[in-house]
């Protein structure tokens, strides 16, 4: 489908309609920029985390209005940790496109992935090339999992690569690539960059954002200002905050509005309007007063990813 023709969904309003009701109970985002990129032919196809199956009937009713295809996965996913194969659940993975014949054939490579234990690099790449990742990104993600599964007291989790993207960001950190806060349909990319200036995926992204941009500009919009603010990674999963309208200065300072973001840290970084990270700690300011300050429970604590 040209992008073009993208402009008939707006109708249908992707994003805030039916379509999104599907998602309403699962754990982080809303998967509108993907869906989006399924439809407009960019990301061949797009797998969900775990759903229940009560859902099958909504999503072929979308899939139908929307003209694209969907496949549930044969194994079902336990509901502890949303990733392991159980035999008895009301779990699956169910795998969107445009064309029925990729949908299929991610169901079937995951199929051979998860349940016939068949890890091969030829696979693996295959799977995600389906999901429209770039070869690069696989690499660095495959490279970092091994070395998680070759050594048995590792405690480091996939999102903890982010780290090392960062550390592989030698130029500007484009905001295209910023993914780390995924709410409200707030991010281009679903995959970890290998940096955060990763040229297939800048372009990836750009196609994405042009599509959003035909079926919704107001929300297009919204996505450019707001991935632009300055984000920061705590080692605790999940934990992020977001500056609004905030600026980086000397590398440990951000000048912002407000600040949004993990709950609990945010009840201190909301407090102020600039913050300045130490080795140790951050300290956070109103006006020039100290209000605040966090003090960092890991070095890994209080890492900013300065988008542009
Ligand atoms: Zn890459």
């Amino acid at each position: 489908m040209a992008i073009k023709s993208l402009s008939r969904y707006k109708k249908n309003n992707i994003f805030n309609g039916d379509f999104l009701k599907v998602f309403e109970d699962m754990s982080s985002h809303c998967f509108v920029p993907e869906f989006i990129a399924v439809l407009a032919g960019i990301k061949p196809v797009f797998r969900t985390y775990a759903i229940h199956v009560d859902r099958y009937p909504i999503f072929q009713k979308i899939c139908k209005k929307y003209s694209i295809f969907v496949e549930f996965s044969d194994f079902r996913i336990s509901s502890n940790d949303w990733i392991s194969i159980v035999k008895k659940s009301q779990f699956v993975f169910a795998y969107f496109s445009k064309y029925k014949k990729l949908a299929k054939e991610a169901k079937d490579v995951e199929y051979n992935i998860f349940v016939k234990n068949e890890k091969s690099y030829k696979t693996l790449l295959r799977f995600s090339q389906l999901m429209g990742y770039p070869k690069c990104c696989f690499d660095f993600f495959l490279s970092g999992w091994k070395k998680i599964i070759s050594d048995k007291t590792s405690c480091v989790r996939p999102d903890q690569f982010e780290y090392i993207s960062h550390q592989n960001t030698k130029e500007v950190f484009s905001f295209y690539l910023n993914n780390l806060i995924k709410g409200n349909n707030y991010y281009l990319i679903s995959h970890l960059p290998h940096s955060y200036n990763c040229k297939p995926s800048i372009e990836y992204a750009k196609k994405v954002l042009t599509a959003i941009k035909k079926v919704n500009p107001e929300i297009a919009e919204k996505i450019t200002t707001i991935l632009k603010y300055p984000v920061m990674k705590f080692l605790n999963r999940g934990q992020y905050l977001r500056f609004i309208k905030g600026k980086v200065k000397n590398d440990n300072e951000i000048v912002y509005e407000v600040s949004e973001g993990d709950d609990k840290l945010n009840k201190k970084f909301i407090k102020g309007n600039k913050i300045l990270a130490e080795r140790t700690k951050i300290k956070i300011f109103k006006n020039k007063k100290l209000v605040d300050v966090y003090n960092k429970k890991n070095k890994l604590d209080g890492v900013i990813f300065d988008f542009k």
